[in-house]
């Protein structure tokens, strides 16, 4: 409620939201999702139920969605990449009454709602509309600080995904933890207009729109991601600012257009979500003239923890492009051993972090919550990394995917961005295979560039100049396509899968 109302009261007539010709000052978005209240409430739902969305990105869902947090319902998007099974899977978990279904949306979303029960409406983004404009302000209690009005699914990349409740606290500290301090991250100036291109039920999505959203400032959503979108977006849509993730930085600079578009509007690029290939990073700050943050973060701690200013990125050989960048003012980090006990600096761990973004919980998994949130509050992120003696976070990998082979701890993603420069791949995913004499063999799995032909001992070669030994690949797989999750992130447990079977892996 807070962020929208101050701004509806400073500066109504500010560009708030649009898309395509969807647009709304901020006096008009106060307006919208108070109408939003009233429909809700008039739906029969009260704080603490849930509404779905499923659907692409829509100004309809950011409003929704504002509207449902001033009164403490939740919000849940729902990713429209699913499958129909994964949507059936998270509708019926959060329980949601009410579902809404974004165009192109409403004849799935009508077979999901027969085929589960407890669903008492689902209402199309046409007819969304026509209820709101029909509805009137009415007086509400607004929701109070730990309420839940977010719940955002995990990506899945190491198991189903889980629901993260959030709280509008959780939201606050979005902004909060960014600080006053003068550096890119925090300090959004009033000429920025900012870009939704990720998936809204990714935190890259939503948490991006609710940071422009407290800051003032103009988003401007995009159904969905495309190099050509995004490209216009910068320079006919005045972007400044925009999110996205390797796997679509990757499609960009890999797109005939990328060196011809005008960037001259554009500001700053924050990436993250999963570890970035240092050979694309270098690429990108080529191509495309802006300045570059890492972000990293989960869903569980409302994104963004940790990030890494324009002014450590320093393509020539500045090793600090490898790290994720600090703490942001307000997070605690630690890296520990497998007895939660911190190990020195420099030494790889478990990162562990605590922050008024960490969520309430997981929705209906409370095994899972304990698994996961220590005593004291602490996330345990099940990223492995180390803290340098300046503060900056490494991230290695998943402890999960990390390799053991011969008794050396071996990290994917150091393997993949080594790899990744091959004139021939056109990209790669390192994995560990049972190996009767080393326990596990690092192996590589690439895809090459069109017309291409990858020659394995190439790949090896080529590994061998630029990482140890035992890091280096012992056998390398040709295939198509990488399997991907709905945020680009590589799926190690589907590439793992074949070569497991009938084996027992160990994780530690
Ligand atoms: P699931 O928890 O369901 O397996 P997920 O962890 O991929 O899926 P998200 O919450 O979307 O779901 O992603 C958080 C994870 O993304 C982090 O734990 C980390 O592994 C990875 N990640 C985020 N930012 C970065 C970054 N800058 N560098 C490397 N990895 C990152
Ligand atoms: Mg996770």
């Amino acid at each position: 409620d807070g962020f929208l109302t101050h701004w509806a009261a400073e500066r109504p007539e500010w560009a708030a939201l649009s898309q395509d010709d969807h647009h709304f000052t901020y006096g008009q978005l106060e307006e919208r999702t108070a109408k939003i209240v009233g429909m809700l409430l008039g739906l029969g739902l009260k704080k603490g139920d849930r509404i779905a969305w499923i659907g692409k990105n829509s100004d309809l869902y950011f409003a929704l969605f504002y509207g449902a947090a001033r009164i403490g319902i939740v919000m849940v998007p729902v990713g429209w990449r699913l499958a129909p099974a994964e949507w059936a899977y998270i509708a019926k978990d959060t329980g949601a009454r009410v579902l809404f279904a974004g165009q192109g949306f409403e004849a799935g979303v009508q077979a999901l709602a027969r085929d589960i029960d407890g669903v008492d409406r689902v209402i199309a983004e046409e007819e969304a509309r026509a209820l709101i404009d029909a509805s009137a302000r009415i007086a509400f209690e607004p929701a109070g600080p730990d309420d839940a009005v977010l719940q955002l699914y995990t990506s899945g990349t190491t198991g189903n995904p889980k629901g993260a409740v959030l709280s509008n606290r959780n939201l606050f500290a979005l902004r909060k933890n960014a600080g006053e301090e003068e550096h890119a991250y925090s300090k959004w100036e009033d000429d920025e207009v900012v870009l939704i291109a990720m998936p809204c039920a990714h935190i890259g999505g939503t948490g991006l729109g609710i940071m422009a959203m407290a800051s003032g400032l103009p988003a401007l959503v995009q159904a969905e991601f495309s190099p050509d979108s995004v490209f216009d977006a910068i320079e006919k849509g005045g972007a400044t600012r925009l999110f996205i993730v390797p796997a679509a930085l990757q499609m960009m600079v890999n797109h005939p257009r990328c060196r011809s578009v005008d960037y001259s509007r554009l500001k700053y690029i924050l990436y993250g979500a999963a570890p970035i290939p240092l050979e694309l990073l270098r690429q990108c700050m080529d191509v495309f003239s802006a300045e570059f943050i890492q972000v990293y973060g989960m869903t569980e701690t409302t994104g963004t923890i940790c990030m890494l200013p324009p002014e450590d990125h320093d393509p020539n050989g500045n090793t600090r492009m490898r790290s994720a960048g600090k703490p942001l003012p307000g997070v605690e980090l630690r890296v520990v051993d497998g007895a939660g006990n911190d190990v020195p600096v420099g030494e790889v761990g478990e990162i562990w972090t605590r922050s008024s973004n960490n969520m309430i919980g997981y929705w209906n998994l409370p095994d899972a919550t304990k698994g996961t949130v220590a005593d004291g509050g602490w996330i345990k992120t099940g990223d492995a990394g180390y803290l340098d003696e300046d503060g900056y976070m490494y991230i290695h990998d998943r402890v999960k995917d990390m390799i053991i082979t011969g008794g050396e701890n071996v990290y994917p993603a150091e393997v993949e961005s080594a790899i990744y420069g091959h004139p021939d791949i056109l990209e790669v995913a390192v994995i560990g295979v049972p190996d009767a004499k080393w326990g596990e063999s690092v192996k590589a799995v690439c895809v090459p560039k069109p017309g291409a032909q990858i020659d394995p001992e190439s790949v090896i070669g080529w590994a061998r100049e630029r990482i140890a030994g035992f890091k280096v690949p012992r056998s390398v797989d040709i295939i198509a396509a990488l399997p991907r999750n709905a945020s680009g992130k590589i799926l190690r447990k589907d590439l793992r899968a074949p070569y497991w079977a009938g084996f027992e892996r160990q994780v530690n």
